[in-house]
């Protein structure tokens, strides 16, 4: 639909699609203006759950009001604490984790995501996984910081064992190095 797989969050979005289901529980860890809640609560259906975390209550009004707006505001839990503590938030299993790093679009720059609290989270996220369930990272590095998370988003994924992760990073060849990427670790399916 629209411009297909253009960049970094619609292929996100096919791999969410083709394996998350009615009932599932899922995590927004960047919910930002509420796309990919919104995305989400869709595909878990009324019997799911989605967390949502954002650390701005701007963000976490905006993302409440799109779900409302789509008949959505019962499937999700609305979390206004950091990705970090995701653990303690959510205690799994989960089929899916979704970041979408950087700042929020139309918002202060100033509140982006954060290497150390980005990795932190990924750590939790990998964790709670429900066999074949997928981490999906929208990676941005042209603002400061976000080559340096980008590294480390790539290092902490790079490490995890193949025989229990499937680990992508997924680049377009035809855009500039800046543009936005994916990585996604899936966890080997039982
Ligand atoms: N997915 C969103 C959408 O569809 O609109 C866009 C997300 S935006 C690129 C990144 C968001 O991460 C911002 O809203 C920002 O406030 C949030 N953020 C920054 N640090 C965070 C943290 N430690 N935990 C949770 N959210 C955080």
């Amino acid at each position: 639909k629209g411009k297909g797989l253009f960049g970094a969050v619609p292929l996100a979005h096919a791999f969410l699609r083709e394996r998350v289901r009615e009932g599932d529980r899922v995590v927004d860890a960047t919910c930002g203006n509420g796309h990919d809640t919104a995305f989400l609560a869709e595909l878990v259906g009324d019997a799911g759950t989605v967390w949502a975390f954002d650390i701005q209550e701007g963000a976490l009004a905006a993302t409440e009001a799109r779900l409302a707006a789509a008949g959505y505001r019962g499937r999700a839990e609305f979390i206004p604490r950091g990705h970090e503590q995701l653990a303690a938030v959510v205690s799994g299993p989960v089929r899916a984790v979704v970041f979408n790093l950087g700042y929020l679009p139309g918002g202060e720059k100033e509140t982006v995501t954060a290497a150390a609290t980005t990795r932190a989270a990924l750590e939790q996220a990998a964790a709670l996984l429900l066999p074949g369930g997928i981490v999906t990272v929208a990676v941005y590095t042209g603002h400061p910081g976000g080559a340096e998370e980008g590294r480390v988003v790539e290092e902490w994924a790079a490490a995890l064992p193949p025989a229990r992760f499937n680990v992508w990073r997924c680049r377009q060849l035809n855009r500039p190095e800046t543009a936005p990427y994916l990585v996604a670790v899936e966890r080997v399916p039982a």
